[in-house]
């Protein structure tokens, strides 16, 4: 499919950053004229994979989160990226209710949140060198 536009930012991995990075996904991703509940997905799938690289990815230490999205007719293509510590075991930390710190009141449901709320997602992650969330929701142009 056709590439519309894209961009990517970087930016560190402050908790003052979870809604600046909602809000400029949000404003890109209006360019393909999306719903307000699409809109609303969109802005909680980012704020629940950066909040990820903040806290799990990067924990005490502040590192570089970078995010890029792309633009298709019938869609927008999102990446969180990470240079942090890393997961251990991909499919063990999506499952619903799996934390690795229940002492700071996580509830181990964001992957659960992106899944639901995306169309796709996909985590790739090596322990030591960081994680990448990919996720890709369809957007249904009002328009037609
Ligand atoms: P919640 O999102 O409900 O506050 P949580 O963050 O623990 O809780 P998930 O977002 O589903 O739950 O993530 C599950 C687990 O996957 C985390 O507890 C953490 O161990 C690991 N994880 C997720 N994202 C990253 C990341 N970017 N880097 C390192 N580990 C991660
Ligand atoms: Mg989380």
């Amino acid at each position: 499919m056709e590439k519309l536009n894209e961009m990517t930012i970087d930016f560190l991995s402050k908790s003052q950053n979870e809604s600046f990075a909602r809000v400029v996904v949000a404003a890109f991703a209006s360019q393909l004229d999306p719903t307000l509940d699409e809109i609303a997905d969109i802005k909680t799938a980012v704020s629940e994979a950066v909040t990820n690289s903040i806290i799990h990815g990067y924990e005490d230490k502040v590192g570089i989160i970078r995010i890029k999205a792309v633009l298709y007719e019938d869609g927008i293509e999102i990446w969180v990226q990470d240079w942090g510590k890393g997961i251990e075991d991909v499919e063990l930390a999506k499952q619903p209710l799996w934390t690795s710190k229940p002492e700071l009141d996580r509830s181990g449901m964001g992957f659960t949140i992106m899944e639901n709320f995306m169309d796709s997602l996909e985590v790739i992650s090596k322990l030591g060198e960081g994680t990448t969330v990919k996720m890709y929701k369809k957007i249904k142009s009002k328009k037609s």
